[in-house]
């Protein structure tokens, strides 16, 4: 039953190239879904296949909806929910709700050690 997935394939590969990149720590799904082009519930589900694997950490940004500022990211939001958030770029008290939780994804830190050191490692051409 195990078949070659190319979806999979292509979401590991491209999770592996941003670890590689020292300017990149974390990025949101619909980027995924829309630079390879697969749709957003296969990338959530891959996405978080390779966070139990440990590569990737899930956190949510916390956005006012008005200027779209990230007020605050957190690893849990639920404590948030109906609480009041303090938006700067607007001034203005923000009553939380699903709407204003955005999923992000962290590179693991260890994971991207783990990928710069393998880098180096260079296979034998015979
Ligand atoms: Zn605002």
């Amino acid at each position: 039953m195990s078949r070659f997935n190319v979806n999979s394939a292509e979401i590991e590969d491209y999770v592996e190239e941003m670890a590689k990149n020292p300017r990149k720590d974390a990025f949101y799904p619909q980027t995924v879904s829309r630079k390879l082009n697969i749709p957003l519930d296969i990338v959530l589900l891959e996405l978080s296949r390779l966070r139990d694997d440990g590569k990737i950490d899930l956190k949510y940004e916390i956005r006012c909806l008005e200027d779209l500022n990230t007020i605050i990211t957190v690893d849990d939001y639920n404590s948030l929910l109906e609480k009041e958030l303090f938006c700067e770029m607007c001034g203005k008290e923000i009553n939380i709700t699903y709407n204003h939780v955005y999923p992000i994804f962290y590179i693991n830190n260890e994971y991207k050690e783990h990928v710069k050191k393998n880098c180096k490692i260079k296979i034998d051409k015979k």
